[in-house]
């Protein structure tokens, strides 16, 4: 069966009430091309208001603890985010493995911890510029693939995000050609790690930088089933021309 495309909104540490009129009217949007599915991923403090602002829009966290509960203060549990309703959550984003240092073995705790409380996971990958620089983006991706994926999952639920580093909020993007090789570099590992038949089923995103003018080029790119978007989610008038260039795919 044909992967649906998926497109994800990072709305990071952005947002107070007065934003969920964005959110209602990005869903509607997602209501209006039923080809493509939607979610956003505001701040912990908006998850719950997001959901009752727009009754069964997918909603998510950016992050999880790998614990169910305990003391860590600060911390969200998995179970605490299907709790409010979430039904995924953004695991190891470079900000959290490069702001956080966060490694493989936590991302990949974590990811098993959100599959766990039954939530949908986005799990994050991506190189450096230097490690670009250098030609070694993919053996560097793969290994973050190697490390983090947890080892048994169903494949329905976990998708992996592409995202280098170097076109997170730049403005940079890569090649067509790049993003292309690097998502069949990843659906082939994908094959190794977790079997053909789980690598056909699980959607690969690419995200950094993408935006009304350059989605339907990077959406259309071999084995990119999605984005995942930080800036331009923020807004309707930004995000719904997105989410219209996947639905015209
Ligand atoms: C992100 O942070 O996941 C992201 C892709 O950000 P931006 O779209 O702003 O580059």
């Amino acid at each position: 069966m044909a992967r649906r495309k998926y497109v994800v909104g990072n709305w990071k540490m952005n947002g107070l009430t007065a934003a969920l009129g964005e959110a209602q009217a990005i869903f509607a949007a997602a209501g209006e091309n039923k080809g493509v599915d939607v979610a956003l991923c505001p701040p912990f403090t908006l998850i719950g208001p997001m959901i009752s602002a727009a009754p069964g829009a997918a909603v998510g966290g950016q992050d999880c603890h790998a614990a169910a509960s305990g003391a860590f203060t600060g911390s969200v549990a998995a179970p605490m985010l299907a709790d409010i309703g979430a039904s995924l959550v953004i695991v190891g984003h470079s900000e959290r493995r490069e702001g956080f240092g966060e490694s493989d073995a936590d991302v990949k705790a974590k990811a098993g911890a959100a599959l766990a409380a039954g939530l949908s996971v986005i799990l994050c990958v991506g190189e450096p510029r230097e490690v670009r620089e250098s030609g070694g983006a993919a053996d560097y991706v793969l290994a973050q693939i190697a490390g983090s994926l947890p080892g048994d999952f169903d494949p329905a639920r976990l998708a992996i995000a592409y995202e280098p580093i170097w076109a997170i909020g730049t403005g940079l993007v890569p090649t067509v050609g790049d993003v292309a090789a690097m998502h069949g570099a990843i659906r082939a590992k994908l094959g190794e790690q977790a079997g053909g038949s789980a690598a056909g089923t699980m959607r690969i995103l690419y995200g950094g930088s993408v935006n009304a003018e350059n989605a339907a080029e990077l959406l259309g790119a071999g084995d990119v089933d999605g984005a995942l978007v930080g800036g331009a989610s923020l807004t309707a008038g930004k995000f719904v021309p997105i989410i219209e260039a996947a639905a015209a795919l």
